[in-house]
């Protein structure tokens, strides 16, 4: 990630003013569809909380981006923000903890240490003590848990007596994708707050400022093959995904040829499979398709067979972590896939 922390996706600008005009609970909790930038937007409220240049007496104006503060913030190192990341997610996001920079015995040496996905008690033991100290800075202070799904029932029971009571100055965010995930109690205690799909066009035309030679056309292929998620369309094509080959993958699925697939990581091949799936039975239920052109479609009216598939790749797809023998499994999932969309007449065969 090359941006600079402080550049905003330009689908945000709106929504951000919004979120700093509503929101007046001391703890946001955003949520929507994943890849839309959903981390850089709770940073952008948090950064436009701590901007010391906001017009006294009036609503927030998103922040400055020229003062201490927010240099501060742009250096990872405000006194006053924390940053509450599963380990799995901060290189990504370029944001490490403080406290938690350099592990570099391990990196050093090349052995890759396994990440947690989890967001741990401790870390937010380290957030209820951030809560009871007073603002260094003397502004305020922000806590911003991402994605907040992702902590274990301890944590969130551990944080749920701060949201309730919260010190005076500190300021919560917490971000997700999946509010169903959360505890109940931990949704209650905060004021929920939709980030929406960026426009097709904006989001479109973001994609080809990323992507060297691609055409408007692609770039379209791209957004809806990611379900309209930008920053999703774009690390796909990183890892493999080619917007000319994209509305080919049914049919070829269809008539085994679909080899292509078996380059990709795994969770990529099973995201697809999914989407592929997806389509079908929107197509045999009556219903447009998301992910695929209607014409790439080929028809599979058998409902209950798509269901029963979906149902199995969701399994596959929980179970991304397993070591699976890569080729092996991926072949498999080609084959399921042409077997159910393989026409059948009269009496199925279980597979080829
Ligand atoms: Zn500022």
């Amino acid at each position: 990630m090359s941006e600079p922390r402080a550049a905003l996706w330009p689908w945000l600008e709106k929504p951000l003013e919004a979120a700093l005009a509503q929101l007046s609970s001391h703890a946001a909790l955003l949520h929507g569809p994943e890849g839309v930038g959903q981390f850089e937007f709770a940073l952008a409220l948090a950064r436009a909380w701590l901007c010391e240049s906001q017009p006294a007496g009036q609503a927030y104006a998103p922040a400055c981006g020229r003062c201490a503060s927010c240099r501060l913030i742009d250096a990872g190192s405000h006194p006053d923000l924390m940053v509450i990341l599963p380990e799995a997610l901060q290189a990504s996001l370029g944001w490490q903890a403080a406290g938690e920079e350099t592990d570099s015995g391990s990196e050093k040496s090349g052995k890759t240490k396994k990440l947690s996905q989890e967001i741990k008690v401790d870390a937010i033991r380290a957030v209820v003590q951030f809560s009871q100290n007073t603002a260094s800075r003397g502004r305020a202070k922000v806590v911003l848990v991402h994605p907040a799904e992702r902590m274990n029932l301890i944590s969130a029971n551990t944080l749920l007596k701060t949201l309730e009571e919260p010190p005076g100055q500190v300021r919560f965010v917490l971000s997700g994708a999946t509010l169903d995930e959360l505890l109940p109690t931990v949704r209650s205690r905060c004021q929920a707050w939709r980030l929406p799909l960026p426009a097709p066009d904006v989001a479109a035309s973001w994609l080809q400022t990323q992507i060297q030679g691609v055409s408007p056309e692609d770039a379209r292929i791209l957004l809806d093959a990611a379900g309209g998620q930008p920053l999703t369309a774009r690390d796909r094509h990183q890892l493999g995904l080619d917007a000319r080959y994209w509305p080919q993958i049914p049919k070829d699925l269809l008539n085994g040829a679909a080899t292509a697939l078996t380059q990709w990581p795994l969770t990529l091949v099973v995201e697809t499979l999914q989407k592929v799936c997806h389509d079908l039975a929107c197509v045999a239920a009556g219903a447009s398709p998301r992910y695929f052109p209607t014409h790439s479609l080929p028809a599979v009216t058998d409902l209950h067979l798509l269901t029963t598939w979906g149902q199995e790749l969701r399994k596959t797809a929980r179970h991304a972590e397993h070591p699976w023998n890569q080729n092996l499994k991926v072949e498999a999932l080609l084959l399921q896939a042409r077997a159910v969309m393989r026409p059948r007449p009269v009496r199925a065969r279980p597979t080829a």
